[in-house]
Parts: structure tokens; sequence; C-alpha cells
């Protein structure tokens, strides 16, 4: 039995189902992990992969990046939580307003989640209105009034509605079509009592999915003629897609902005951030009740300053490089899979990319649903027996880090090639 076998089996009886979120696990059982550097993970039973899910995309820099080493060491030395404000949090605030376009002011949390929640009772605060509308197959967090129609684990488990979550809640969270800039103007014509849209400005949790032309920007046009908030949940797009998110890359700016992922590139620290008027709503200067222990605790805060600055060191070999390595895995695994007589749809941007077996063009909610997750699951399990670590799931995505190599990429198209062989039979 493997060490990871074994450890599963253990890890069973203290925690539910022996992960501590369900995105890591797939049958039979997941790899425990042990280290990581660069872009390689290795296992319990010392097997090393090439990581290809980055932390959920978090590892923007890959993993053990030396800038943010050397700045939390430097911190751990000056202690780790003070609970009173700290000059790097000015530091930070500054950073992040420099990069997007849309934001004057931050408050600092610690989730993806967190941020949402306080994204979207920040809406309501400020239209004091109730209903929030998001988009089918977008994922913002696990809490009550985005867990209707979302996307990633929850998509996996065919999870439409939590148990335990509230109708009164979830009665309050109206759901569009991606990709449907109609839909959407014709729900905000019935309703009357629209507080915010949130929306991810490319939707990277049911697997990957772009939004096309023009939609991003009536999504704008709607929601300003209608005075209705604007959320980006920029948790994966944020530092990945442009040094300023998709906002930048799309010239399109939202009223509130939420950042999480390669904010901290591997250390626990997330964002809401937004227009001085919407922000300044938060106590104890406004009325809107937010507050976290370790918000903004200067470890994590370390690491984010650290994760900018080399964002930003880098930036014009970064993307361009990212942009060339994701176009040759995309190109190569696409060649492959039409030379196999696959159906299959490749979406990719930036440095993310989605295989789905499917003759259909992968545009929403329902066109991914429709996609052949069986034979995604076959091609995971022998990616994974061949060294490639991607998200197990369909509905996630491949991320690329700035440590992948060009060997690693041609070891990736090795083992596509072997897995696609066994997804074809
Ligand atoms: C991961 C994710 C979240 C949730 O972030 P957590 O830190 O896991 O709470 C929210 N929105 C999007 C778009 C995400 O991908």
């Amino acid at each position: 039995m493997s060490k990871s076998h074994k450890l599963f089996h253990d890890a069973k009886k203290v925690i539910p189902s022996g992960v501590n979120s369900p995105v890591r696990f797939f049958e039979p059982y997941p790899f425990f992990a042990k280290k990581s550097d660069g872009s390689h993970i290795w296992d319990e039973d010392n097997k090393k992969y090439i990581d290809f899910c980055n932390g959920y995309g978090a590892l923007l820099l890959g993993h053990r990046r030396k800038e943010i080493l050397t700045s939390v060491s430097k911190q751990l030395k000056q202690g780790t939580l003070f609970c009173t404000p700290t000059n790097s949090e000015i530091e930070l605030s500054k950073l992040i307003i420099g990069n997007f376009p849309s934001i004057e002011k931050v408050r600092l949390v610690n989730t993806g989640g967190e941020a949402t929640m306080t994204a979207i009772r920040l809406a309501r605060g400020f239209t004091k209105k109730k209903k929030i509308i998001k988009f089918e197959g977008c994922y913002h967090g696990a809490h009550d009034s985005v867990l209707v129609k979302a996307g990633s684990g929850s998509a996996h488990n065919g999870i439409s509605v939590s148990d335990g979550g509230l109708d009164e809640v979830s009665k309050n969270t109206l759901v569009a079509p991606y990709n449907n800039s109609e839909e959407l103007e014709k729900i905000i014509s019935k309703n009357k009592d629209v507080a915010g849209v949130i929306i991810e400005p490319i939707l990277a949790n049911m697997g990957l999915i772009l939004p096309q032309k023009n939609f991003l920007s009536d999504v704008r046009k709607i929601t300003k003629d209608n005075n209705i908030p604007l959320i980006f949940d920029e948790v994966v797009t944020g530092f990945r897609v442009s040094p300023g998110g998709a906002q930048q890359y799309f010239g399109i700016k939202p009223d509130i902005t939420t950042l999480a992922k390669t904010l901290g590139s591997g250390f626990v620290i997330a964002a809401v951030a937004g227009k001085k008027e919407i922000m300044n709503l938060l106590s104890p200067g406004g009325k809107v009740y937010q507050a976290s222990t370790y918000a903004g605790n200067p470890v994590s805060v370390s690491a984010a300053i650290a994760s900018i600055k080399t964002i930003n060191k880098i930036k014009n070999q970064l993307y361009s490089k990212l942009e060339k390595y994701n176009a040759f895995l995309t190109s190569a695994i696409d060649d492959l899979a039409s030379d196999m007589k696959i159906s299959h749809q490749i979406n990719s941007t930036s440095s993310m990319f989605q295989i789905f077996f499917t003759d259909k063009p992968v545009t929403d909610y329902i066109s991914s649903k429709n996609a052949d997750s069986k034979k995604f699951k076959k091609m995971f399990d022998v990616l994974l027996k061949n060294g490639i670590f991607i998200a197990p799931s369909q509905f996630e995505v491949v991320f690329l880090s700035d440590a992948h190599t060009k060997d690693d990429l041609s070891n990736t198209v090795n083992a596509y090639e072997t897995a696609l062989k066994t997804v074809k039979n």
C-alpha cells in the first residue's frame, strides 16, 4: 500500500472525507504532498509531479519563489501578528491601487470567500437594496449568497444549492447565464431591488470559459445605466492575466474588486477593494460591518508585497513567456487530440487552459456540463500516473506558472499523448 493510500485511510478517521476542501478529493484517493519547489510537488511516496494545479492559480510565481521567501523570513523575525495597524499594510494597499485601474481603497481579509461576502454586503449597504445577480457557473467562495448554481467543487459534486443554506438567502440571489447580456438586462428590468452584479471576468471555475466579445462591456454598461454596483471577482484573474487583472486586460472598470489567490503567492491573504465612496462605508467609519483577527497579518502582507513587486519587476517578460508556453502546450494537445480524432474543445487565455471532450463550443455553464467529464477523469488519472498534476475536476483549470520550464512542457505533452490515447479507447 502506498503511503498516500495509508494516510488517506488515517485522514478519513479524523477529517471529513479526509480532505480540508472538497476539490482536493478524487477517486480512489488523493496523493499526500510532502514538499514542493518551483514547478514541482513531491508526494509522501517521493513521487515527483509537475504542478499545473498551482494552488488553484495562486502560484503564478511558482512554489517557494525566492523573493517571497526572503520577504517572509525577514518578517518572521519581526513578529507574526500585531492586531494594530502596520506600515506594511499601507505599502501593500498602495501597490494594489497602483496596479488596478478601478481601485482607490483596499480592505485586507483572509480568503476569497470572505472578500466576496464583504463585497456583496458593501453593495447592499451602498444601494440599500437586497438582491444580487450572479452568473451560472461562476464560483465566488463557499458562503450562502453565492453558493447558487456555482462552479468549481459544487458543480463537480452536483450541488446547486447547499444543504444547510437558507431559501430566504438564496432567493435573493438571481442567476443569469454567462455570455448572455440580454438575459441580464431582462432580469434587471424585472427586478427593482438589485444591489449588485458579481462576475468572474474570465470564468475559471467551470473549466475555462472566456467572455465573448462585448459581453463584459455590455455588463458594465447595463449595470452603470441602472446604477447597480458591478463586482469583478478577480480572485483568479487578479495579477494572473495582467498586473492589473482582467480590468486592465479588458479595459473595463468595476466598482468593487475582490482579490486573493495570486495576491499572497502561497500565503493566506485576500482583499476587497474599490471606489472610495463605496469602501468608506466599511466600519468603523461606515455602517457596513466587517472584521477579522488575522486580516492584514504581517506575514501574509510581506508575502503579498513581495509578490506584487516581483510581478511588476518582471512583467515585461512574465506575461509574454506564460502566453508563449500556454500557446505551445495547447496547440500541441489540440494537434494530438485532432490526430486521434477525439471530439474536443480547448479554451485558453494567458496562462490558463482547459480541454473539454465535446464537439460543441464551450461558452457557458450548460455547454461545460455537457462535455464528457468521465473522459476527463480518465485523462486526469493517466496524467497523474505520468507525473502531471492538474486540478482533478473538469470544472477547474490548468494553471501555468513562471517556474515551468521547456522540459516541463515537453514532458507534459508526452503525458497528454499517453492520456489522450486512453480517452480514445
Ligand atoms: C477560489 C475562488 C474564490 C474563493 O476563494 P477562497 O480563498 O477559496 O475562499 C472566489 N472567487 C473565485 C473566482 C475563486 O476562484
